[in-house]
């Protein structure tokens, strides 16, 4: 792509969230390549109509019905599907919290579209699924993820009988060399608190339970065909190196940067081009030194375990571990239960609930409501 081509149309679901603005910081300078279309967001109308004045999309959505909205706005649910499937959009960035962003992922990539992902439980719930609608509609998915970009990036080039392991980092969370005895009485702020991503609130708690590794590591089993016994997680503090990928001689490539989501944003929008004004800073390995790595401590963050379990479970397993986490979460967040309550729910969810259908997009959506009544009848929440 050179900047003389013409843009292509770009369009950003939840443009009100973390990434989202991320994503619109990294498009406003990018404008020679890139044309925002289409934002939709859930429910900050004045956030979303700042931005709609900053970037005169041709659409914009506003998914919760009843919040004053611009006069030409769409509303509902089916804004997100619209706006992922319109002809002015050749990508689509994903950038919804939840099981909420899966109808909109399928039907742009049925819809031919590239979806630049960061919507992950898109791909724990239906991975099948999203590979079927990709080959049937020729689309294309790229993660915005920063560990399953680092391993496209490393595994570039190289074919996949050449890859013998990937390793995921992980931050650790605020609570990182806590024990499960300590982590009892942890609050909602603690939580909160991430000592290197500043994200939006439910991703936050997934990093402290270590669930968001959980739901990483099915997410690069989904999108790198890799069996489970050879995806690990490592504990890396610095969030420098974003994962490693082990070739089958030994040798092992890391893709490391500052700490910024700009960088695997604006990536998934170029691949496999890089471009040369992405505003990162240059890389100071002296100043980001030292880089250190320590094991998980699964005793005090089970929902890894149960996680991966989920995965190598597969069908229904995953999608029902994501379910009783996002409510799980929203309890914990509406100060209702405990932190430790959180993989309580999910592992009662994935025994009662891991052997429902789940052939079908419908199925998978049924297994979802399942494991939500399942986690909020549990707490009586
Ligand atoms: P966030 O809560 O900050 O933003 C979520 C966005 O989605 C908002 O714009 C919101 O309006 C919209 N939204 C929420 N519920 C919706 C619904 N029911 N229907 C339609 N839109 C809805 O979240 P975030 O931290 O930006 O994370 C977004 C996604 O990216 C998550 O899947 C997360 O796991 C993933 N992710 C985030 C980061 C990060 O650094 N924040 C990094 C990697 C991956
Ligand atoms: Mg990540």
């Amino acid at each position: 792509m050179t900047s003389s081509s013409i843009p292509k149309g770009v369009a950003v679901l939840g443009s009100t969230g973390s990434i989202g603005t991320t994503a619109l910081r990294v498009l406003d300078r990018q404008r020679s390549r890139f044309r925002v279309t289409a934002l939709t967001a859930n429910s900050n109308a004045a956030l979303l109509k700042e931005q709609a004045h900053r970037f005169a999309p041709a659409f914009v959505g506003m998914v919760e019905t009843g919040v004053e909205a611009g006069e030409s706005w769409r509303s509902g649910t089916e804004a997100l599907i619209e706006a992922a499937t319109r002809s002015d959009v050749d990508i689509v960035i994903n950038a919804v919290v939840g099981v909420a962003g899966l109808e909109a992922t399928l039907a742009a990539l049925e819809g031919g579209k590239r979806v630049a992902l960061a919507n992950k439980e898109t791909l724990v719930i239906a991975g099948d699924l999203v590979k079927k609608a990709t080959q049937n509609g020729h689309g294309e998915l790229v993660p915005i993820d920063s560990e399953h970009s680092a391993i496209l990036q490393c595994i570039a080039g190289h074919p996949r009988g050449e890859v013998r392991r990937v390793i995921l980092t992980a931050s650790g969370g605020p609570f990182r060399g806590w024990s499960a005895e300590r982590l009892a009485g942890v609050s909602v702020a603690d939580a909160l608190r991430h000592p290197t991503w500043s994200m939006g609130r439910k991703n936050t708690i997934d990093s402290a339970t270590l669930a968001n590794k959980a739901l990483e590591v099915i997410e690069a089993h989904v999108l790198f065909d890799l069996p489970y016994d050879r995806i690990e997680v490592v504990v890396h503090p610095q969030s420098v190196v974003h994962s490693f990928v082990e070739f089958i001689d030994g040798s092992v490539i890391a893709q490391m940067s500052v700490p910024t989501m700009e960088l695997p944003v604006l990536y998934a929008l170029t691949h496999p081009e890089r471009v040369a004004d992405s505003g990162v800073p240059p890389f100071d390995p002296v100043k980001l030194s030292p880089l250190t790595y320590e094991p998980v401590d699964h005793a005090s963050f089970p929902a890894l375990r149960l996680g991966i379990g989920a995965g190598k479970a597969g069908g229904a397993a995953p999608a029902v571990f994501n379910a009783a986490n996002e409510c799980a979460v929203a309890a914990f967040l509406a100060g209702k239960i405990g932190f430790h309550d959180i993989p309580r729910g999910i592992s009662s969810a994935l025994d009662r609930l891991s052997g429902m259908k789940s052939q079908t997009r419908e199925q998978l959506l049924e297994a979802d409501r399942a494991a939500r009544c399942h986690v909020s009848e549990m707490f009586k929440c």
